[in-house]
C-alpha cells in the first residue's frame, strides 16, 4: 500500500472497561438461556462460543455497490451470530457484548492485515492476524437520531469500543472514535439496494470540530469502519462517502455478521 495514512486520531481517551464481569452475572441472576442450545444459565454457553471461532471472511454482497470499498465479516448473518446481534441490538440483553466485541475484532484484524499486507489475512483465525504497524480509528456507523434514546443504548458503538480494547489487549494500536453523524432518512427494511442507496445519501457527516480534534490529536492513522450487519452495502457506501468528502480515505470495513441478498428481494438488516 502506498497510500499515506489519513490524518487523523480519536477526539477522546481511551474508553471505560466495560462492566462484562457484571453483565455474566445479571445473567445469571436473571435466569437466562443461551442464544445457541437453550441451556440455563449464560446467554452464550461455553460449547456455543466455541462455534464462533471462525476466520473471518471478505464479505458478499451482490451486486457490489459502487463506492463501496472493502469489507470483511466475522460471520453470516444466521443462527447463532444472528441471534447474538437481533439480542443484543433490539433487547439490549449487554451480556452479549463480549462475543460479539470478540467477532468484530476478528473482522477488523483480518480486513486491516488484508488490506495493508495482501494475500497474507486470507483463512486468518480471529485474533492471530499479524499486528500492522500504524493505527487503527474505528469509526462506527452513526445511529439514526433518537435511535439510541429510544433502545435506551447504542449497541454498534459500545461494540466498537470494546473491539478497540479487545485489540490493544492483542497488542494493537487502535483507537474507537465517533467522527460520523447521521441525519433522518426513510426506514429502510423494504427497500431494495439501489432504493437503500438513493434513500440514504448525503444523510451522513463528519463535522469538521470532531476531525480537526482528530487531526490534532494524531496525525496519521488507518480508518476502519464498522456496522452490525452489511446486507445491501448502502450503509457502508455513505459513510465512506461522508469520510471522502472531508479527506479521509477508509481502509477497510468490518461487520460482525454479512446478510447475502437472495433472488434479489430486500432482507432485514438496516443496510
Ligand atoms: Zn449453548
Amino acid at each position: 500500500m502506498d497510500r499515506p495514512p489519513a490524518p487523523l486520531a480519536p477526539p477522546y481517551p481511551a474508553e471505560a472497561r466495560p462492566g462484562w464481569f457484571g453483565d455474566a452475572v445479571v445473567d445469571l441472576v436473571a435466569g437466562s438461556t443461551c442464544l445457541g442450545c437453550a441451556r440455563p444459565g449464560r446467554l452464550v454457553c461455553r460449547a456455543c462460543s466455541a462455534t464462533l471461532a471462525v476466520p473471518p471472511a471478505p464479505a458478499v454482497v451482490r451486486p457490489w455497490p459502487r463506492g463501496l470499498g472493502p469489507v470483511w465479516s466475522a460471520a453470516p448473518h444466521a443462527d447463532l451470530p444472528r441471534a447474538l446481534v437481533v439480542g443484543h441490538k433490539e433487547r439490549a440483553q449487554l451480556g452479549l457484548r463480549r462475543p460479539l466485541a470478540d467477532l468484530l475484532a476478528g473482522a477488523v484484524a483480518a480486513g486491516a492485515a488484508a488490506a495493508l499486507r495482501p494475500g497474507t489475512a486470507a483463512g486468518t483465525a480471529a485474533g492471530t492476524a499479524a499486528v500492522p504497524a500504524g493505527r487503527l480509528l474505528l469509526c462506527p456507523v452513526p445511529s439514526r437520531p433518537g435511535t439510541a434514546r429510544r433502545r435506551g443504548h447504542d449497541p454498534l458503538r459500545t461494540l466498537v469500543r470494546g473491539a478497540a480494547a479487545r485489540l490493544r489487549g492483542r497488542g494493537w494500536d487502535v483507537r474507537a472514535v465517533d467522527l460520523l453523524v447521521a441525519g433522518r432518512a426513510r426506514d429502510q427494511g423494504e427497500l431494495g439496494a439501489l432504493e437503500r442507496q438513493r434513500n440514504l445519501r448525503g444523510t451522513m457527516h463528519c463535522p469538521s470540530p470532531r476531525l480537526a480534534r482528530s487531526q490534532r490529536a494524531c496525525p496519521r492513522a488507518w480508518v476502519v469502519v464498522c456496522d452490525d450487519v452489511v446486507t445491501t452495502g448502502s450503509t457502508l457506501v455513505e459513510a465512506t462517502r461522508a469520510l471522502a468528502a472531508v479527506g479521509v480515505p477508509v481502509l477497510v470495513a468490518a461487520t460482525v455478521t454479512s446478510t447475502p441478498r437472495r433472488g434479489g428481494a430486500a432482507v432485514t438488516g438496516r443496510g
